[in-house]
């Protein structure tokens, strides 16, 4: 089995090691026979290749049984036409990974700003609001003078039926409850289509509940009351800011893991950005990377019926629980002493000390 690894920009080359630590030591003690290969993507990309994101990184990802990517530095990368291309984009709609599947949950020992929260966004994660992956050819944001730009946001039936069957099968496994989250009173057309798509699909599974929450109450409402949610299905702008508030809420952006997937790819990927304001520091918490690796190696062991990847992501999501349920073995943003290198470090203690 080969993964692919993008260390990305910022924080990337801090936490990204982590993952890749705890990764070979999984490899190690439980025979996985997983060979890494590490790509260069973002600013180290840009010096040697011209490229944020050069063809043969996708080429190696199309190949590779899952890719672990760091965040990347997207706002600060050049126009297209001089070598910025957003990695995200290319490997989302290049490997169709439609469903965007980020965790939120409060931790006993990791302080939260709200009580119980336990849910888990299925964001569609190829169209949308995203201009610059909506369109075959072109951008989908343009200015029609120096004053006035526009951007049209795609929303496809195909795209919102397989976002809403990633998301009712999640609900299956789970506590079978799927919150549809739009803003179809005023976008009655776009987000009418994603809403009343989502609601086709959920007549496949009548065991499931589902309601629908209007985006603004989405938003307080997870503040209020966060644990009446469990599974919640949206488009990809709403679920990508949607899913930073459930995971500050929930103790800290550093804590949101994340998979892209498809049918036949998946990625790893923190649901936060490369953070230029700590970068370089070691005080990122590393958590959000690793989390997404458990994540990779439970869906790829599904996919594959493989048990042995099972334990690993088990154990990985295991030893990361331990090491969050005390402030000690804690990293700064969360109140605790460790850098991220010291956490890794501990981290991969904790695997090697097992049994
Ligand atoms: P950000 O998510 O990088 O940071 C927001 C805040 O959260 C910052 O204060 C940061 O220090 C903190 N933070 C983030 N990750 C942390 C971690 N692991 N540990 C501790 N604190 C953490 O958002 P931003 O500053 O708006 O974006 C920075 C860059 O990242 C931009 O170029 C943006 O386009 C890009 N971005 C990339 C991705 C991605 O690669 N998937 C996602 C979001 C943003």
């Amino acid at each position: 089995m080969k993964f692919l690894v993008m260390p990305g920009d910022g924080i990337g080359p801090e936490i990204v090691p982590v993952a890749v630590s705890a990764l070979e030591t999984l490899n190690r003690k439980l025979g996985l026979g997983i060979s890494l290969e590490t790509v260069d993507i973002g600013f180290a990309s840009l010096e040697t290749s011209g490229n944020t994101f050069p063809d043969e990184a996708l080429e190696k990802a199309r190949d590779a049984d899952g890719t672990i990517m760091g965040p990347t530095d997207t706002l600060a990368y050049p126009p297209l036409a001089e070598g910025g291309r957003g990695p995200s984009a290319f490997m989302r709609t290049g490997l169709d990974l439609y469903a965007n599947i980020r965790p939120a949950k409060t931790r006993s020992g990791v302080p939260s700003t709200v009580g119980n929260m336990d849910l888990v966004f299925a964001r569609e994660n190829t169209e949308g609001f995203y201009a610059d992956r909506s369109m075959y050819l072109g951008n989908g944001e343009m200015m029609l003078t120096k004053d006035v730009a526009i951007s049209v946001r795609k929303i496809t039936r195909e795209a919102s039926l397989k976002i809403a069957e990633a998301a009712f099968k999640l609900a299956m496994q789970r506590r079978r409850k799927v919150t549809i989250v739009t803003k179809r009173n005023v976008l009655k057309m776009t987000d009418g289509l994603f809403h009343d798509t989502v609601r086709e699909v959920a007549q496949d599974y009548p065991e499931v509940e589902v309601d629908d929450v209007i985006i603004d109450a989405m938003s307080a409402l997870m503040v209020r009351t966060p644990d009446a949610f469990d599974v919640v299905c949206t488009s990809n702008m709403y679920g990508d800011i949607l899913s930073d508030l459930g995971n500050e809420l929930a103790g800290g952006l550093g804590l949101g893991g994340t998979i892209n997937a498809g049918d036949d790819h998946v990625m790893a990927q923190a649901v936060h950005g490369s953070a230029p304001d700590i970068a370089g520091q070691d005080i990122a918490n590393p958590t959000a990377m690793v989390l997404s690796l458990a994540m990779m190696l439970d869906w790829i062991a599904a996919r594959e019926q493989d048990n042995k990847l099972k334990e690993a992501g088990h154990r990985l999501g295991a030893a990361l629980d331990a090491q969050l349920s005390k402030t000690a073995t804690q990293t700064r943003d969360l109140g605790g002493p460790l850098g991220c290198k010291a956490f890794g470090e501990a981290l991969v203690k904790r695997l090697e000390d097992e049994a």
